[in-house]
């Protein structure tokens, strides 16, 4: 195995509070031999067994103590999820505080009906078929949702016996901690969990590489995902990618324009507009577009932008310094490119004095081919098209390299259930703004992605099948060399 990439040139990483960019925490970066040491710890304790052989009751019990401790202590993870973030404290009480703990009740509840299959496959033979844990999983999270992230892919790698390596972003690991610290006070068995910190490119890459880690459960960017690929091919580990988006919203003249310029305000501008699902391309047909894009700018210039810790805040800072030099790149492309007009934001906020606050910005184009619109901006900014009908807008959302989600508007059947077969998504939302429910698949096609959250994609990548064949009497076998023996 090549040697742990290049070295982490300091001990700490620094995180900064993105409203006021002072230093919130310094977290210490994994060296070398620490991750050795995780990486063994976590095979011997799947090894040793005490939990993944535990009874399924037994490991569901703890699992659901967690989702309480989580659910208890939300207060305190919400204000750790907006500190690192930057994301409206609001939002992260309402949303992705109590999905984090949910995760891990669903995968609680699951336990409870998991069970492999007996098929009768010859006649004379009974097939089993059972589902063991992979051994150590690795699960890389983004910033952007990282507890509601993580334990989607922890509590499923957890609840089918596994072990985990976890790697929270380095701009993110302050609520991810905090996370793991509560599962353990909820009786989750030493050495089951183990996170460790650090960069991507030193961490995540030597983790990806290390021929003791099973199997890959990732979340972030699609050029990360092609490089953890790559990385994890060298030991054919299983490998789940959830990658990048960006998401046509289609608001057809046939909708209800009230609620389509409520949700189409929320696919994109929620969680700052940092979602992999963010509804960031528009398509609104012609007939209705004057009216849909004066209002939604109207609103889009009442949102209100400020101190993340205020309940009523609904956009904060962008996360951190190098995302929102990204971001003020792009509406400077905007400013300067005759493809695009700007009709409101494009700029860093000037009414504070310091922080990452960018303005809402909306931008509208006859181009599908430009940056803006096949780019991932993942920040509080959307591009308007407008589009003939449905054959156009199908057409310009699906010319991307992108696939996770598509949003449709429209109270016509006909043209969702158009609009829906031929997306080409792994997810369509039809008058809604986001949903995930862990019943339903989650995961993109195309460059969004490889594999799918929830059932059964995660059972599936944190599980090996294994089929074993009994007969049901003692076989007429034939007796090879018996004719030549002495
Ligand atoms: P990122 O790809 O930069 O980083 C994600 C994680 O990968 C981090 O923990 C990072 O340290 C690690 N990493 C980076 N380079 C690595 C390497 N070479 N080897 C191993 N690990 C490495 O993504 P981000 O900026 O943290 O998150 C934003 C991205 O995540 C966006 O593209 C967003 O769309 C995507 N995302 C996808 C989903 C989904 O479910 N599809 C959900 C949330 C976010």
């Amino acid at each position: 195995m090549a040697p742990l990439g290049p070295a982490p040139d300091h001990e700490h990483f620094r995180l900064y509070y993105p409203a006021t960019e002072e230093p919130l925490a310094d977290v210490h970066i994994a060296d070398e031999e620490s991750l050795r040491a995780a990486v063994s710890i976590a095979r011997e304790t799947f090894e040793q067994g005490f939990w993944s052989t535990m009874l399924p009751s037994e490991r569901a019990r703890i699992m659901r103590r967690i989702e309480q401790t989580i659910s208890r202590h939300s207060e305190e993870l919400a204000l750790l999820h907006t500190l690192e973030t930057g994301i409206p404290i609001a939002q992260a009480r309402a949303m992705y505080i109590p999905r984090s703990a949910e995760n891990f009740g669903f995968f609680a509840d699951l336990l409870a009906s998991h069970a492999g299959e007996t098929y009768e496959q010859t006649g004379r033979y009974l097939s089993i078929v059972t589902r063991e844990p992979v051994g150590v999983a690795l699960v890389i999270a983004p910033w952007n949702a990282p507890t509601v992230l993580s334990s989607m892919k922890l509590a499923a790698a957890i609840a089918m016996g596994n072990s985990v390596i976890l790697k929270p972003s380095e701009y993110a690991p302050l609520s991810i901690l905090r996370m793991i610290e509560l599962a353990y006070e909820a009786g989750l068995p030493e050495g089951v969990v183990q996170v460790v910190c650090g960069t991507g490119e030193t961490v995540g890459a030597y983790l990806t590489q290390h021929p003791g880690i099973d199997a890959v459960g990732f979340i972030g960017g699609t050029a990360t995902g092609k490089r953890i690929m790559a990385s994890a091919a060298g030991t054919l580990k299983k490998v789940g990618l959830e990658l990048g988006g960006k998401s046509a919203n289609i608001v057809l003249a046939t909708a209800d324009l009230e609620r389509a310029i409520d949700g189409s305000l929320m696919a994109i501008f929620s969680g700052n507009g940092e979602q992999c699902l963010a509804g960031a391309r528009i398509l609104v047909e012609d007939s209705i577009a004057d009216e849909f894009i004066e209002k939604f700018v109207t609103r889009t210039r009442a949102l209100r932008v400020g101190d993340p810790l205020d309940v009523s805040t609904e956009i904060g800072p962008l996360a951190f310094r190098q995302h929102f030099e990204k971001v003020s790149g792009f509406a400077e492309e905007a400013v300067s490119n005759s493809h695009y007009r700007v009709l409101c934001g494009g700029s860093p906020c000037e009414q504070f004095d310091c922080g990452f606050f960018f303005e809402p910005t909306v931008v509208e184009t006859n181009s599908n081919s430009g940056r803006l619109c096949q780019e991932e901006i993942f920040g509080p900014f959307v591009t308007i098209q407008r589009v003939t009908g449905i054959d156009d807008a199908l057409e310009t959302a699906n010319d991307s390299d992108y696939g996770l989600v598509g949003y449709v508007w429209s109270d016509h059947l006909p043209s969702v259930m158009k609009i829906r077969k031929q997306l080409r998504t792994g997810t369509v939302l039809v008058n809604t703004p986001m949903a995930r429910d862990l019943r339903a698949p989650f995961g993109g096609v195309r460059q969004s992605g490889i594999g799918r959250d929830g059932l059964p994609g995660s059972i599936e990548l944190f599980t090996e099948e294994k089929s074993t064949l009994i007969p049901h009497a003692p076989l007429d076998l034939p007796k090879f060399g018996a004719d030549g023996a002495p």
